[in-house]
């Protein structure tokens, strides 16, 4: 670790933190920053980052434009990340330069599928059975090790279901390796899950750790539809993913908020699906129905701040605003619920747009 990456003592409000990625995380992120008396300077590639409009101050770069990565380091009392796949380059040039919250070792392994897999694996913590796939041959083989059906992803870059296919024999497997264009993959067994659930969790940089509710997770074309909390979960299931949570974030000495994906098996049983090393979707609805949200935890974990209240005073489902439903905002907007429409210009199908939490109080 760089002398540059160690905060010395909590940040003061007044001080900038620097986010990387320009986002609906990016966003919120500086949003909740701004509350607790922080600027923000937000730092993206792309010339409409919604995070831009409610920052301090912004930088459209390149990620790997190490020019201005150090202009941005020299005005940023701290850097964090609102997305997983900041080139490696870019997160260890900005360590060198900055204090830096989640460490780039985090950020790697999220990365790739394969290292994430291994890495969760050698934890102790079950996932899906997989094999790394480098060839044609090795799909084929994978798949017969594995049995069907399987599902092959690209080893980086694929997101809410982009790079996946599933397959039903290792001929298939073979030809979807071909068909990815000989990127490195991985196969994973099918996992036969009865639903989808998350923990988000935070881990300060005094070690402290709390997790969230897990909600439950619903996935409509790949992409998060709705979370919903509480999940059906006995207590003793939900004190187990907390306890994976914590020994993924300890065992990468994490800083920050962390979302870790589960299928939850028909008898209960947890598998992790992975790591998101970043405020989660699944975890949108903490901003309503907890007194600090993931947000806030983020940024108060990577000041060095004490982490706050994640008690859940109410019930809730968040449902995702994606594509031209954001047209709507009218009757969104009388829903009674927490709206927050984003500000993306450009309305795509399978974009998300914003998203509506409807609360119901566990105390009326
Ligand atoms: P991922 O890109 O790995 O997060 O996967 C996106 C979604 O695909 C997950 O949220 C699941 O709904 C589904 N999925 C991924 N891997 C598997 C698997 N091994 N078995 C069953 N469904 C999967």
């Amino acid at each position: 670790m760089s002398a540059a990456s160690i905060l010395s003592g909590p940040l003061a409000p007044g001080a900038t933190i620097g986010i990387l990625g320009g986002g609906q995380l990016g966003r919120m992120l500086a949003l909740a920053a701004a509350r607790l008396g922080f600027k923000t300077h937000i730092y993206s590639d792309e010339t409409e980052s919604c995070a831009f409009n409610v920052a301090t101050a912004r930088t459209r770069a390149r990620y790997d434009d190490h020019r201005a990565l150090g202009e941005f380091a020299a005005v940023c009392d701290l850097v964090t990340f609102e997305f997983e796949n900041v080139p490696d380059g870019t997160a260890q040039y900005l360590a060198d330069h900055v204090p830096v919250a989640p460490n780039s070792r985090a950020l790697s392994i999220a990365q790739d599928r394969f290292v994430e897999k291994s890495f969760i694996a050698g934890l102790g913590i079950a996932t899906a059975s997989f094999r790394n796939v480098e060839s044609e041959t090795d799909a084929a083989e994978a798949f017969r090790a594995l049995g069907g059906p399987a599902v092959l992803k690209t080893r980086t870059l694929g997101y809410d279901g982009k790079g996946q296919r599933i397959v039903g024999s290792a001929e298939e497997a073979a030809r979807a390796y071909a068909e990815h264009q000989g990127v490195p993959a991985i196969l994973e067994k099918f996992v036969d899950f009865a639903f989808e659930a998350s923990i988000v969790a935070t881990r300060g940089r005094d070690g402290s750790f709390l997790a969230y509710d897990p909600p439950k997770n619903e996935h409509e074309n790949h992409i998060l539809r709705r979370s919903t909390v509480p999940a059906p979960l006995t207590s003793a299931a939900v004190d187990e993913a907390v306890a994976i949570a914590r020994r993924i974030a300890e065992a990468l000495d994490y800083v920050g908020v962390l979302g870790v994906e589960l299928f939850i098996g028909k008898n209960g049983e947890i598998a992790v699906n992975e790591i998101a090393p970043r405020v989660h979707n699944s975890g949108h609805w903490t901003i309503e129905a907890c007194v600090v949200s993931q947000f806030e935890q983020h940024i108060r974990a990577v000041a060095g701040w004490p982490l706050g209240g994640s008690m859940r005073h109410s019930n809730a489902v968040m449902e995702n605003i994606i594509g031209a439903e954001v047209e709507d905002w009218v009757a969104l907007a009388g829903r009674e619920a927490g709206l927050h429409i984003y500000g993306k210009r450009i309305v795509r199908p399978g974009r998300k747009m914003g998203h509506i939490t409807k609360l119901s109080p566990l105390f009326p």
